[in-house]
C-alpha cells in the first residue's frame, strides 16, 4: 500500500479522500492556496503544503508547483479528486513520469475520452449507441450546417474539448445556425484552446442517467449500477439519485450493459462513469466518459455499502477487484442534493462570503460532506459547491422524505445558497412522483422560490454566538455589534 497520498483538490473532495486514507491508515499531504489558508481541507490531511496564489492556474493546476509538494514531502500517490487536474492526460502523466501513482486511469483514457470527437468515434466503432450527431473532420462552416441539417433541428453544439456545459449551445435553425457556432468556436477557444466542434441531435425532455464503472489492472470490469441525474441548472447536476426511477429491470440491465461495453471500448482502469440520455421513449444514448471520481459517487456508496475512494486507491495500487461482476447488491434508494453558495434569483452567480454559522442535519439514513465550517470564507476563485447532503432510505419515498426533513433542518447563514430551490425541487410534486428530465427546473421552477428563512432558534443562536464572542456588555461589543455592522448583509 502506498506509504504516503497526496490529495490534488481542495474542499469537499479533499475532506471525504483524506477520511478514507485515514481509516486505511495512509498519511495524507493537502494542498492549498494562500486563499485557502484558514480553510478546511488542510487541517483534515496530515500534512499540507502552500502550493501558490489564490489564482487556480498558480495554485490547484500548476504541476509543477503540485508535484514538488509530492516531492518535499515523500508522498508516493497522488489523489486528483475531481474538477481541477483529474482529468489532464499530462498531468497524469507528469505523475508517473515523476515516479508517482496516480489514482485514476492512465494517460490514454483521459486523453480518448477528454475528446468528444474521438470518444464519440470510438463509442460508435464499438457499437455503443451514441446520439446522433457529426464528429467529421471537416470542421468547416459549410460542413457543420450540412451535418445539422441532416441531423434534423434542433441541434446542440459542443466543443470537442469541453466540460462543465461550456461553449454548448441549443440551436433550433438554420437562420441562427452560423451565429450560435461562431459563438461557441469563441468560448471553445477561450476555455479549451481549441474551437473543434461536434454536433448532436438536440433531444427534447431527456434524462441523464449514468453508469459507474470499475476497472483493475488484472483485467476485471465491474458496473456499479447507474444514478440519475436529471435535476440540472445551466447543465450542470444538482440533484442525484439511484436508483433512476426510469428504468425496468430490464432496461437498467440493457443500460448497465452498454456502460461497460463503453468502459472496454476505452481500455478503462480504476474508477469512471459512464453518461448517456435516456429519450423519453426509453432509447438511451452515449453522451461521455467521466474518467475521474464523480462528485454524486456518494449515493452510489449508500446503495452498495462500498468505499469508492478506497477502491481507487486498492486498484491504484495493484490489487485486484475485490467481487466479481454480479456479487455487488444494491439496496433502498439514495438521493444527493448540492448545497452551493450561489444564487439561484440571480442566474445562479456564485454568492462569496464567510459562513458565519452553520447547522448540519444528523439522523438514520443522513450524510452530510461538508467541504466548510462555520468561519470558513467562501471565494470567488473556486466552484462555490459548500456540501453535499446524501439520504437513504428503504424505498424512494424514504429517502425523499428523509431529505426532506433534512434540508430543513440544514442552516447556513452569512451567505446566500440555493438550499430554498433545493426544497422547492424534492418538495415538488413531479419530484415525488419521479417524472424528470434535464429541464425540470425551467418547467417547474422557473419562477424565483419564495426565500426561507432559518428556523428561529438558529437565528437566536447565531446571534447569542456572535454576542458572546466579542464580550457583550462591553461598550467595545456595543460598537462592534454584528448587527449594526453588517451592512446590507441579508439571510436568504
Ligand atoms: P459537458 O461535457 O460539458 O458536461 P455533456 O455532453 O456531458 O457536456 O452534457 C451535459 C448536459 O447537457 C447533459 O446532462 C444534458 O442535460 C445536456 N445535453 C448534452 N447533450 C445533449 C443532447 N444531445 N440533447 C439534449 N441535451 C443534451
Amino acid at each position: 500500500m502506498f506509504a504516503k497520498v497526496l490529495i490534488a483538490n481542495r474542499g469537499e473532495i479533499a475532506v471525504r479522500v483524506a477520511r478514507t486514507c485515514r481509516v486505511m491508515g495512509i498519511p495524507t499531504v493537502a494542498v492549498y492556496s494562500e486563499a485557502d489558508r484558514g480553510a478546511l481541507h488542510p487541517r483534515e490531511a496530515d500534512e499540507a503544503v502552500l502550493v501558490g496564489p489564490a489564482e487556480a492556474a498558480r495554485s490547484y493546476l500548476d504541476i509543477d508547483a503540485v508535484l514538488a509538494a509530492a516531492k518535499r514531502t515523500g508522498a508516493d500517490a497522488v489523489h486528483p479528486g475531481y474538477g481541477f487536474l483529474s482529468q489532464n492526460a499530462d498531468f497524469a502523466e507528469a505523475v508517473l513520469r515523476a515516479g508517482l501513482t496516480f489514482i485514476g486511469p492512465p494517460p490514454d483514457v483521459h486523453r480518448a475520452m477528454g475528446d468528444k470527437q474521438a470518444a464519440r468515434r470510438r463509442m460508435a466503432a464499438s457499437g455503443v449507441p451514441v446520439v446522433p450527431g457529426y464528429e467529421g473532420d471537416d470542421q468547416s462552416d459549410g460542413a457543420l450546417l450540412a451535418a445539422a441539417r441532416e441531423v434534423g433541428w434542433p441541434v446542440i453544439l459542443k466543443p470537442s474539448r469541453g466540460g462543465g456545459g461550456k461553449g454548448m449551445r441549443v440551436v433550433r435553425s438554420a437562420e441562427d445556425f452560423p451565429s450560435a457556432l461562431a459563438a461557441s468556436r469563441r468560448e471553445a477557444r477561450g476555455a479549451f484552446g481549441d474551437d473543434r466542434m461536434v454536433l448532436e441531435r438536440y433531444l427534447e425532455k431527456p434524462r441523464h442517467v449514468e453508469v459507474q464503472v470499475l476497472g483493475d489492472t488484472h483485467g476485471h470490469l465491474v458496473h456499479l449500477f447507474e444514478r440519475e441525474c436529471s435535476i440540472q441548472r445551466r447543465h450542470q447536476k444538482i440533484v442525484e439519485e439511484t436508483p433512476s426511477p426510469a428504468l425496468t429491470p430490464e432496461r437498467r440491465a440493457a443500460l448497465c450493459a452498454a456502460g461497460l461495453a463503453a468502459a472496454r471500448a476505452a481500455a478503462y482502469v480504476n474508477a469512471g462513469t459512464v453518461e448517456f440520455l435516456l429519450a423519453p421513449d426509453g432509447s438511451f444514448y452515449f453522451l461521455e466518459v467521466n474518467t475521474r471520481l464523480q462528485v454524486e459517487h456518494a449515493v452510489t456508496e449508500a446503495i452498495t455499502g462500498l468505499d469508492l475512494v478506497r477502491l481507487q486507491i486498492e486498484i491504484a495500487a495493484g490489487k485486484a477487484l475485490p467481487f466479481g461482476p454480479d456479487e455487488v447488491s444494491a439496496q433502498g434508494h439514495a438521493l444527493e442534493c448540492r448545497l452551493y453558495a450561489e444564487d439561484p434569483d440571480h442566474d445562479d452567480r456564485p454568492a462569496p462570503g464567510r459562513v458565519l454559522h452553520y447547522a448540519a442535519p444528523e439522523g438514520p439514513g443522513i450524510r452530510f460532506d461538508s467541504g466548510v465550517v462555520a468561519g470558513s470564507e467562501v471565494t470567488v476563485h473556486y466552484d462555490p459547491m459548500l456540501a453535499k447532503l446524501v439520504t437513504w432510505g428503504r424505498d424512494r419515498g424514504e429517502a425523499v422524505a428523509r431529505m426532506r426533513a433534512a434540508l430543513r433542518r440544514t442552516v447556513v447563514l452569512g451567505v446566500t445558497t440555493n438550499l430554498a430551490r433545493l426544497q422547492a425541487i424534492v418538495d415538488h410534486p413531479a419530484f415525488r412522483a419521479g417524472a424528470l428530465h434535464t429541464g425540470f427546473i425551467e418547467e417547474h421552477l422557473a419562477a424565483p422560490a419564495p426565500p426561507v428563512g432559518p428556523p428561529p432558534e438558529a437565528l437566536a443562536a447565531a446571534h447569542a454566538a456572535l454576542r458572546l464572542s466579542r464580550g457583550a456588555g462591553s461598550p467595545e461589543a456595543a460598537a462592534s455589534d454584528p448587527w449594526e455592522t453588517l451592512g446590507p448583509w441579508r439571510l436568504a
